[in-house]
């Protein structure tokens, strides 16, 4: 640029600062020097800093300091120039140095993207020496701060000046490449590979990602709304509010994305065969969000700006309506909501993600199982390297036949006719279709578990959950059971609480009704048997949720070893199993020495747990908890406290439970299967406090793998011995 040009874009840039501050550009170097120094301590509060910090759950930092260095410049001809370079290739993790440089050119042209750099090898073609230098102080770099860098610097008149280091952002693959290779080059530890790998470095090897070629201002004008961040990933699909609508569409061959305002068991078909789940109410650990994390389901919930109109079947939001049919895109990695198809991309699994997760194995103290309710998930749960299933919720199996989706209405109807009996033989009837379902899905899971234990949860939710709410799927079930419409609709109505949560559920349900236990046992010890048959490992452990006292849990373990007992005994073939009960409320937690007394183990349900210990709703708490947690707004806790354990709280009644089980059962075998199970911090603490495993959605095994690891590694670095 000519001088005068200079002169003229100076005065525009005088002109602008005094009509954004109403006084002249200071001409004294000191007044610019202490100017600029403030503009950087003031940059920590600008917008995308604050919004960088929470996504990335920076916390507890006082601000920013400010070095002050003498400039130099990379634009004063074709000897000088300035560039941002790798010590390693970021996308791939490869050892080979990689970089930009721009010639006669400031720092602020190549961030900014406006010219278009050359490769590093042109740097060495035409400044040989230079780029020996820059070479140089790779190595040096790197070897210092032992890890991958991210080095910017200028050329001024054939003089290089290093400007800043940093460790380098990587793709997700390269994070596992690089860790792996400098173990092997000697220059860290296995431990400190191991810690330098984040939950999200493995959520970001498995899910899809919206594509990073999509410009961010096409992102920032199809926005809608952001809700909860439930499951990572991306996904695309036209938009359906109802469950069956969305099995209907999938049947054609569209892809959709199912939008509810929550969902219940019933809802479990669509939300299967959709390619992601938003609701507008609900938090991290609601139906929505649990159902689709174990299957590694993009999820967004809580979306509570969201208008959802069933009856016109559409959703809007900050004045913009989409309606059924409506491309969406849901980016669960940050929770936002986008209209249209936006383009997503797919991460490669790296093979030195394999090597890395051996090495956790290799140090893990702690077991992890897998929370999966079908053949299909545990197959996925073993291959993500899981070595036993901690909850395998049967409920779901009652709406949909995962391994033949066709043959779905045949127990749907069992369960309902169940649930509408109005007499005990009415509902046995129903039951003795419900059993060979049941037995067959427990098969599979045996199968697919073989030589590993396999913990199954009798029926638990509210039965109201499992029947049609509206007068016309009513009178459609009437017929079908040959009942009068009335008579469904009465019983519907009888079954509604105005608290379910806290109503008949868990294991109240087996204590009314003795009979759905009788045949849920029946199912999995005649599968168990069948498996032993086949020769298979089968280590069944049978689970009763929501208990809250030693004689109500007395007639539960009871009931279902004369029924267990029985069937092994009839069978003859020896066959050994377990009995246990889950913690979920305070009081079995505050008399976990007297539950010991009848329970073989104890898994800690923590979605329930932290429910009713923090009396937070997890289906509603959603509507404020992000004003509880926000640094700028209330600030009332760090994190989710049903995604990261309430250490204080929840993780008190948690530790108490287990040192009371084991004053009455030294060998009591305590696990988790809650969400936190699959949460980082919450799985160092399991360990800490001395349980045997933890239970994660199978795409979360690896990430409690590798935190099991780190618990023990940062452990030995303070110089603690294991607790157990
Ligand atoms: C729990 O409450 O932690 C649990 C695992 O059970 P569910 O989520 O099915 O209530
Ligand atoms: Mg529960």
């Amino acid at each position: 640029m000519a001088a005068e040009n200079w002169q003229k874009l100076v005065a525009e840039y005088k002109d602008y600062f005094k009509a954004k501050r109403g006084q002249p550009f200071p001409e004294d170097p000191m007044e610019q020097l202490w100017g600029a120094i403030g503009a950087v301590f003031e940059s920590w509060m600008a917008e995308k800093a604050v919004t960088y910090r929470r996504v990335e759950h920076i916390t507890g930092l006082l601000g920013t300091a400010v070095s002050v260095v003498q400039m130099v410049f990379g634009n004063t001809g074709d000897n000088s120039g300035t560039g941002v370079c790798f010590t390693r290739d970021p996308s791939t993790g490869e050892k080979s140095f990689y970089g930009d440089f721009l010639p006669n050119a400031q720092g602020e042209d190549v961030v900014a993207g406006i010219r278009t750099p050359v490769p590093l090898r042109e740097l060495e073609r035409r400044m040989p020496k230079v780029y020996k230098q820059l070479e140089r102080a790779r190595q040096v770099l790197e070897k210092h701060y032992r890890d991958m860098q991210d080095m910017e610097f200028t050329v001024e008149d054939g003089k290089l000046y290093m400007l800043q280091t940093r460790a380098g952002k990587r793709a997700p693959a390269a994070v596992f490449r690089i860790a792996a290779d400098m173990v092997q080059e000697g220059l860290i530890k296995r431990e400190e590979a191991l810690e330098r790998i984040q939950a999200q470095d493995i959520d970001r090897l498995f899910y899809p990602v919206i594509a990073p070629s999509v410009p961010r201002h096409d992102l920032v004008q199809r926005k809608i709304c952001t809700g909860i961040n439930a499951v990572p990933g991306a996904a695309v699909g036209r938009a359906v509010f109802l469950a069956h609508e969305a099995e209907e569409w999938a049947k054609r061959g569209e892809r959709v994305v199912l939008v509810r305002r929550e969902t219940s068991p019933e809802d479990v078909g669509g939300m299967a065969v959709a390619q992601g789940v938003l609701t507008a109410t609900g938090g991290k650990t609601s139906h929505a969000a649990v159902v689709a994390r174990g299957w590694g389901k993009c999820c967004i919930v809580g979306c509570e700006k969201l208008f959802i109109d069933y009856a016109a079947k559409q959703m809007s939001s900050n004045g913009r309506v989409i309606h059924q049919g409506d491309w969406i895109t849901l980016d669960g990695s940050d929770g936002t909501v986008y209209a249209g198809q936006v383009p997503l991309a797919s991460p490669e699994m790296p093979k030195h993600y394999h090597t890395i997760l051996k090495w956790a194995d290799e140090i893990r103290k702690l077991g992890v199982r897998a929370n999966a309710d079908t053949a299909q998930d545990a197959r996925k749960a073993r291959e993500m390297g899981a070595t036993g299933i901690g909850l395998c919720r049967t409920e779901h199996m009652f709406f949909k036949d995962f391994e033949h989706p066709e043959r779905s209405a045949d127990r749907q109807l069992a369960i309902q006719e169940m649930i509408i009996a109005d007499s005990r033989e009415a509902r046995q009837r129903a039951l003795d279709r419900l059993r060979p379902f049941q037995r067959g899905d427990f098969i599979g899971i045996f199968r697919a578990m073989d030589g590993y234990p396999v913990t199954i949860r009798l029926i638990d939710p509210p039965l109201h959950e499992f029947v049609p709410h509206d007068a016309e799927k009513q009178k459609e079930l009437a017929q079908k059971i040959g009942l009068p419409p009335e008579l469904v609709a009465r019983r519907v109505e009888q079954l509604s609480e105005s608290n379910p949560m806290l109503g008949h559920r868990g294991c109240r349900l087996l204590i009314t009704y003795p009979e759905i236990l009788d045949m849920q046992v029946g199912a999995i010890i005649e599968a168990a048997l069948e498996c032993r048959k086949e020769g298979i490992k089968v280590i069944p452990e049978i689970m009763h949720a929501l208990t809250l006292d030693k004689k109500e849990l007395k007639i539960l373990v009871d009931e279902t070893r004369r029924i267990a007992d029985n069937l092994i005994q009839k069978a003859g073939i020896k066959l050994h199993y377990l009995v246990g009960t889950m913690i979920e409320l305070p009081r079995a937690a505050l008399l976990a020495d007297e539950l010991a007394e009848e329970a073989e183990f104890f898994s800690f349900g923590t979605n329930d747990l932290t429910q009713t210990v923090m009396g937070l709703s997890r289906d509603d708490a959603g509507r404020f908890l992000p004003e509880y947690l926000d640094e700028e707004k209330a600030a009332i806790f760090s994190t989710d406290p049903f995604q990261t354990l309430d250490l204080a709280g929840v993780g008190m009644m948690v530790e108490w439970a287990i040192q009371r089980g084991r004053r009455t059962r030294p060998h009591l075998e305590v696990g988790i299967c809650g969400e936190h199970g699959g949460d980082t911090e919450s799985v160092k603490f399991c360990y800490r406090v001395g349980m045997d495993y933890v239970s994660a959605s199978p795409f979360r095994v690896p990430i409690a793998r590798l935190a099991a690891a780190q618990a023990i590694i940062e452990d030995k670095k303070r110089g603690k011995r294991a607790s157990r």
